[in-house]
């Protein structure tokens, strides 16, 4: 077995990828890029860590340089703000981009910096650790499907797939195509589609949409939202997309590929087949938060059946030092994550400003953190910074929620929103001086350079000079350590971002209403001054994701359909029918018995694509239990990794 390992050290042989920095995030979507940026505009040297090529994530795929279509701006809503995203993450120094790193697991481990003994992450890729104090975990959704006769034939496609073919490859998945499931995600698909040139032949919404009428107050406050549904409207009228509410696809029919699918009502009856070569079907998204399960934070079970991270009102999980933004605290969307993923950024800044101002007060007092010292930064966050400190609580327990932001509790809610003024009191009251003395040191755009510059004995002018815009907390961090500078970072170029032509650029411009262009600006740096703007349009759009989640469920009759040679698990190929063997004779009660007995989950995709169904099928309760949500969305490893990674690791370890 040995044989077959490179000797130790070879595995990572092309470690330039393991690193110390400030932080960690792991994402490259709109919120890992947006805490990023945010957190290295307020000093932090951030390591930003995506398994992709490119910047964007799910919401912002795009093709490769050089492919181009003049359809292709008609399938994004505020392009302009990834624009804007890109030079952030671009031209903030110290943002290191780490493209092509699979995040396979996050230990906790004693000291990042051995000489302070800071407790700290390491992030481990199957090209190296990265080690951090902090860590945000922005690692998005995914796709929610469920099973039923024909859906392996060729054609049949989930919703976000099909739409990856399109945004990511410019190929259309076929030419006559069925959209159906439940959820929001199928109005882009459709509209996408058929921007394209396919035809859609209709959209089949397995829920009704009566419920928005009961409560449009989340609806009516996300004004955003509401013009991106009415631009949808247009499109399908447009493109002649009719939609079927209260319906779903219970067949998929063809020999070597689809040829049609059956919907009905979720009951099965008026059934209607449709000739077709495409099916585009999703149920929505879940969470994808197994590197933070594994690490043991508390999650969140959301009303339909999904789980997501339990947050406070900074981001924080249960575990101090991890952060979850986006998605991964429950799905919510583009913009939310956007505005998540500042908020994490700040805080995580703020906690470091914290401990440098700790670090500073016990360099003046002649070494070791005085007792003094430590109280009052902590009185920060006690008083007004509205950050957990490092051991400050972030709410534990799990539950159903029902209501209200799901992942947040209301033991989190902060004193007060974070500001630049309560740095500079913690500032001042580390380095007994007077808040307002602080404060002018503090300025938003550099609020580390007071700390820095009393480091040096320097004013606290000269000290942003010396560091500079490119290069904040560096300094100081080499100063204390008394370790080399890192040399600025230089972040990789992300590839061209002209989706197409000018004449398609034109055309986005034509087609796009403006109001959907900008809803946040991320041109503008966040600070801590606008923090509670932050959190309240948070508060909104979290509402309006619950209700979202409330009015499309996974209508529970979709066991109904099953035959008994459906295939459950496709990695494996599990059909139903040894799934009722093993909760039936065998006498199995829970999804991880199902799975010792059948192998469901236990294939390349680590159950993603039917740990919903099997959890389900398993308990025999829609949606499934806790115990066997929170067991079907539990991995160890959360991405395949080679042996000689492992070993590598373990070697490491010892
Ligand atoms: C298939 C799909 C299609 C979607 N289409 C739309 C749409 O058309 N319109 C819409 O409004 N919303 C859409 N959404 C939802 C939308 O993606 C999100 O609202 C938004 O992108 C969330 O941003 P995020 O930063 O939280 O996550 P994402 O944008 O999903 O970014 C997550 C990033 O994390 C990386 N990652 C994940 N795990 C690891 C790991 N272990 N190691 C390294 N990197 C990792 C991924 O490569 C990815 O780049 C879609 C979601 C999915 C899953």
């Amino acid at each position: 077995m040995n044989d077959l390992l490179p000797p130790a050290g070879q595995a990572f042989a092309d470690l330039e990828e393991s690193g110390t920095f400030d932080l960690a995030v792991i994402g490259a979507g709109p919120a890992g890029m947006a805490a990023a940026a945010t957190a290295a505009e307020q000093g932090l040297h951030v390591a930003l860590i995506d398994a992709g090529r490119q910047l964007g994530g799910q919401y912002f795929r795009h093709p490769a340089p050089g492919l181009t279509a003049d359809w292709l701006p008609k399938l994004y809503h505020g392009w302009q703000q990834f624009e804007q995203l890109v030079t952030r993450v671009e031209t903030a120094a110290g943002i290191e981009v780490r493209f092509g790193h699979q995040v396979w697991a996050i230990e906790k481990f004693g000291a990042v910096d051995r000489s302070e003994d800071v407790p700290g992450f390491r992030v481990l890729t199957d090209r190296g650790p990265i080690e951090a104090p902090a860590v945000i975990l922005a690692t998005g959704a995914y796709e929610r499907v469920v099973p039923f006769p024909g859906w392996d034939l060729p054609g049949v496609f989930t919703a976000g797939g099909a739409q990856a073919l399109l945004k990511g490859n410019l190929v259309l998945p076929g030419r006559r195509v069925v959209v159906a499931g439940t959820g929001p995600l199928l109005l882009p698909v459709a509209a996408g589609l058929a921007a394209a040139g396919a035809k859609v032949l209709g959209l089949y919404e397995a829920n009704t949409i009566r419920g928005y009428a009961k409560n449009p107050l989340p609806l009516l406050s996300n004004p955003t939202k509401l013009a991106e549904g009415l631009d949808y409207a247009r499109q399908f009228t447009r493109a002649r997309i009719p939609v079927h509410t209260g319906r779903m696809v219970i067949e998929a029919h063809g020999t070597d590929t689809l040829e049609a699918v059956v919907t009905a009502r979720p009951d099965g009856t008026d059934p209607q087949r449709i000739p077709c070569d495409t099916l585009a079907i999703g149920y929505g998204l879940a969470p994808q938060i197994d590197l933070a399960l594994t690490l043991g934070a508390a999650p969140t079970h959301l009303t339909d059946g999904t789980i997501g991270l339990r947050v406070n009102t900074t981001q924080r999980t249960t575990i101090p030092g991890l952060y979850a933004a986006g998605e991964t605290a429950g799905v919510a969307g583009a913009e939310t994550a956007l505005l998540e993923g500042e908020i994490a950024g700040l805080a995580v800044a703020q906690v470091a400003a914290r401990a440098w101002a700790r670090r500073l007060a016990s360099r003046t007092a002649g070494g070791g953190v005085a007792p003094g010292t430590d109280s009052s930064a902590r009185a920060v966050s006690d008083e007004s910074s509205g950050v957990a400190g490092p051991a400050g609580p972030a709410g534990t327990g799990t539950g159903r929620t029902s209501g209200g932001s799901p992942s947040r509790t209301t033991e989190d809610k902060p004193a007060g929103p974070i500001t630049a003024r309560a740095i500079a009191a913690a500032r001042a009251r580390v380095s007994r001086r007077t808040p307002e003395d602080a404060a002018e040191a503090a300025d938003s755009t550099n609020r580390l350079a007071a700390a820095r510059a009393r480091l040096t004995r320097r004013a606290p002018d000269d000290g942003a000079d010396a560091a500079g815009s490119t290069n904040r907390l560096a300094a100081a961090r080499a100063r204390l350590t008394r370790r080399p500078e890192p040399s600025a970072a230089t972040p990789p170029s992300p590839p061209p971002l002209s989706l197409a032509s000018p004449s398609a650029e034109a055309t986005a411009a034509a087609t796009t209403p403006a109001t959907l262009t900008t809803p946040a600006s991320p041109a503008v740096p966040t600070t801590p001054a606008n923090l509670a703007n932050l959190l309240r349009r948070r508060t909104r759009q979290r509402a309006l994701a619950d209700l979202l989640r409330a009015r499309h469920p996974i209508p529970a009759a979709w066991r109904e359909h099953l035959a008994d040679d459906t295939i459950v698990c496709r990695c494996e190929e599990v059909p139903a029918k040894a799934i009722a063997e093993a909760t039936g004779d065998l006498g199995a009660g829970d999804a991880r018995t199902v799975k010792l007995l059948t192998r469901a989950g236990m294939g390349w995709c680590q159950g993603r694509v039917c740990g919903y169904a099997v959890a389900c099928l398993a308990g025999g309760t829609e949606p499934a239990s806790d115990a066997d949500l929170l067991a079907a969305a539990s991995r160890p490893l959360a991405r395949p990794v080679p042996l000689g990674v492992l070993a590598e690791q373990d070697r490491r370890n010892k």
